[in-house]
């Protein structure tokens, strides 16, 4: 009942012992093995749960274990950049609180997180990113803006977070993410590890399960 249970590198751990976290919250005790040992998730979890750092800790401790990072960049593009995992939240203030907690866990951990969201400067986002991006927060009205303007590549994505879907779905965004997932350069499931966080588990959460993650396990807190 402690993160010492849980098999995290050493960097990770201290980012949590900095962070002042003690025990990991239900969510975390149970999703974080699963998430460790690469299975998709679908998680019902409300606000206040734990439940980012539920996937943030897991996440930063797979990329950090797969070594140095290498990202692809001025492949195709001035400064495009490939991010490894992407998370997809339904507002600014989400993908903030987000972005704050990433900040967090992934000092020294080799990995730039950025945010992005509609509603603000797009041209200070795009400056942001191009100073490098290994984990992206992104709302996804901008995430898909940021695509359309050749600055984000979805090519390497090896972990996709689909945080507050019901939020999401309730705020008419299913376009958008479905053309995100399903957009050509997305790795398929199977290719990356595809987590789901919703409150409420109705029909249209399910239908996105069912589509996005591949043989998942289902926690409910
Ligand atoms: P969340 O549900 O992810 O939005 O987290 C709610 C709040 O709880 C945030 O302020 C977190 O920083 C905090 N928190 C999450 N997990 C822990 C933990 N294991 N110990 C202490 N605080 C935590």
């Amino acid at each position: 009942n402690t993160f010492a249970d849980i098999k995290l590198t050493e960097i990770i751990r201290q980012n949590i012992t900095m962070a002042r976290y003690e025990r990991p919250t239900p969510v975390q005790k149970y999703a974080l093995p699963f998430i460790l040992s690469k299975r998709d998730l679908m998680a019902c979890a409300q606000t206040g749960s734990g439940k980012t750092a539920a996937f943030l800790v897991p996440i930063l401790n797979q990329i950090y274990e797969q070594g140095p990072v290498q990202v692809k960049n001025n492949q195709r593009g001035r400064n495009k950049q490939y991010p490894l995992a992407l998370v997809l939240a339904p507002t600014r203030e989400l993908a903030t609180q987000i972005y704050e907690e990433s900040r967090k866990f992934s000092y020294r951990a080799r990995v730039r997180p950025c945010v992005v969201y509609g509603g603000a400067d797009v041209v200070a986002q795009m400056r942001d990113l191009s100073r490098g991006c290994h984990l992206l927060v992104a709302t996804p009205g901008r995430l898909a803006d940021m695509i359309d303007r050749g600055k984000v590549g979805l090519d390497y994505v090896k972990f996709l977070v689909l945080d507050e879907a019901d939020r999401m779905l309730d705020m008419g965004f299913e376009p958008q993410i479905r053309r995100i997932v399903e957009e050509d350069n997305m790795p398929p499931t199977g290719r990356r590890q595809t987590l789901m966080f919703s409150a409420t588990f109705p029909k249209e959460i399910q239908r996105l399960a069912q589509d996005f993650l591949d043989n998942y396990i289902f926690l409910a807190v």
